[in-house]
């Protein structure tokens, strides 16, 4: 099936100063086909949200391009291709109490989307920003409120309807629930799973808790130091995980379930994720596999295909 989002050899630097920049985002290359949920996880400070943005195009590239139904996407937009891929392609931030404005209500928050980029009377923005508060469930009377009188859970189902009621075709989904409770996360990624099969919407779900996002996701992404190490289907990957890294990111991962939380091995990864700004040569998990071996320092593996174009790995265990 071809991709609805693609990204091809994506890469974001930061420049910080003294010729030295940060590698955020290292030659990602990841399509996302219609009505698919691609979860990407890996530890804070891999460039899950990084790559997200410059999906986007809320970052600049600085190298490689991103296609939307084929086409590619310019370094630059002009404002009449800016108003029309606003409408097509939203994100909903990880943070549910800063990403909403104080001094706006709910109903101002959610309709804001529309009254910039359509041109809909304010009688007809009215009628669905009613409708979009009923479909995450809240009511009317919320509408007329301001984000500091909802909890975390709540301002999310707004962030979500804020988004959605454009009728994004593709979504990127910024840790949606990491900020939230834990008793309120099932509930918001739930609530995100039924809007995409009734909306049959396309999704980047990022996150560092795979378990939770497997239960949502057709395949997974697993991103380390800005670069991807493996991509397959989300129980493979959960399940049979091939990269040293994904073994250890599913092993240290709690089980929501008590029964199999008991039966899994927990391991946890050891020593921080380095810098990226100083990335080390060869692999960049190198340093902290245990299953390391001396061409690993030397030669940085390529993500390949494992059994077939699917299911792909990069690491010299498999080359
Ligand atoms: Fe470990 Fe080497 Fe594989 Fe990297 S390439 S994950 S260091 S075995």
């Amino acid at each position: 099936m071809s991709a609805l989002v693609e990204a091809v050899g994506l890469t974001r630097y930061f420049e910080i100063g003294r010729g030295q920049r940060v590698h955020a985002v290292e030659d990602v290359s990841l399509a996302v086909a219609p009505r698919e949920i691609v979860g990407l996880v890996g530890e804070s400070g891999s460039g899950k949200s990084t790559f997200g943005k410059t999906l986007l195009g809320l970052y600049r590239k600085t190298a490689g391009t991103v296609r939307y139904r084929g086409e590619s996407l310019p370094d630059r937009y002009a404002p009449a291709d800016f108003r029309r891929l606003a409408k097509k392609m939203q994100m909903i931030f990880q943070d549910p109490y800063s990403s909403l404005n104080p001094r706006m209500t709910v109903a101002e928050i959610i309709g804001e989307g529309l009254r910039l980029h359509t041109d809909l009377p304010k009688t007809e923005i009215n009628r669905r920003v009613a409708a979009w508060l009923d479909q995450v469930g809240l009511t009317g009377d919320h509408g007329s409120r301001y984000p500091h009188e909802f909890s975390g859970g709540q301002r999310q189902r707004i962030g979500i309807a804020r988004a959605m009621i454009l009728e994004p075709e593709f979504v990127v989904c910024d840790e949606p629930v990491s900020a939230l409770d834990v008793s309120v996360q099932a509930q918001v990624v739930n609530l995100l799973g039924e809007l995409k099969e009734s909306l049959g919407l396309t999704l980047l779900f990022i996150a560092h808790d795979l378990s939770m996002v497997r239960h949502v996701s057709d395949r997974m992404a697993v991103m380390y130091l800005g670069s991807l190490v493996e991509v397959g289907a989300a129980d493979e990957i959960y399940f049979e995980p091939k990269h040293p890294y994904t073994e250890l990111l599913v092993g240290s991962n709690p089980e929501p379930d008590p029964e199999t939380e008991r039966n899994r091995d927990s391991t946890a990864i050891r020593g921080e994720i380095p810098s990226p700004v100083n990335v080390p040569p060869g692999c960049r998990f190198a340093g902290r596999c245990p299953k390391v071996m001396d061409v690993c320092h030397e030669v940085t593996p390529e993500l390949i295909p494992l059994r077939d174009a699917e299911r792909q790995v990069a690491c010299h265990l498999y080359t």
